[in-house]
């Protein structure tokens, strides 16, 4: 075996071993591109070469800050700043050269991701009409509802509460780049696939 070769073989193991690593301190709730597996995965295959992020046509990738720890330099996004497209052709899967973004055909096999909204921000919830979040979803009236009903205790006005399907919603993060709301916080987040991992396995 070339010398060239083996030490192309180490460098590919050690950055597996430390993207394993990484994982396994529990430090990654980055929104990762569709098309990105188990956190874990992703870090074991992604050589931060910025071939997805170049790809995309809006921007919405960009690389990790330097406080992402090892993770620094691996595509991400800031769904308030740009949302994910979720564009048909999945440029950003089609440019990976290592399939680190792999093995999706259709918007609804992606899985970066799910939307939570906090009631006691959002207005809907306070009775105001808004359903910014719903008409903008991509997949509306899939992940995304209007639950019309009746204000508690109140006969007269009603409520249109936006509610997310959480096995349908693939966390593009649209509904967070136009939410009307951001102050104390953004009224919906997207909770992150390693997140959700991470809180699955307690
Ligand atoms: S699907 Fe489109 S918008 Fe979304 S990250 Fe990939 S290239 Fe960018
Ligand atoms: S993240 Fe928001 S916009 Fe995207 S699919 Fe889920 S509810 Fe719809
Ligand atoms: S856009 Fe924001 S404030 Fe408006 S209904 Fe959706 S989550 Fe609530």
């Amino acid at each position: 075996m070339k010398l060239s070769s083996i030490i192309a073989g180490l460098s590919a193991a050690v950055v597996a071993f430390q993207g394993v690593a990484y994982a396994a301190r529990g430090q990654a709730s980055l929104l990762r591109p569709p098309g990105a597996q188990s956190e874990q995965d992703f870090l074991s295959r992604c050589i931060k070469c910025g071939k997805c992020i170049e790809a995309c046509p809006y921007l919405a990738l960009s690389p990790a800050r330097d406080d992402a720890g090892f993770a620094v330099g691996t595509p991400v996004i800031d769904a308030r700043a740009q949302a994910c497209r979720l564009c048909e052709d999945f440029p950003c899967v089609s440019a990976c050269p290592t399939g680190a973004l792999r093995d999706i055909s259709a918007r609804s096999e992606v899985r970066m991701g799910v939307a939570v909204i906090d009631e006691d921000v959002c207005i809907a919830f306070q009775g105001m009409r808004c359903e910014v979040c719903y008409r903008t979803c991509p997949l509306i009236d899939q992940a995304i509802h209007i639950d019309y009903r009746l204000r508690e205790g109140d006969a007269i006005h009603s409520v249109f509460a936006p509610v997310i399907d959480e096995d349908a919603c693939v966390g593009c993060g649209l509904c967070v780049e136009r939410c009307v709301v951001d102050d104390p916080v953004v009224a919906i987040r997207i909770a992150p696939a390693a997140e959700r991992a991470e809180q699955a396995s307690g």
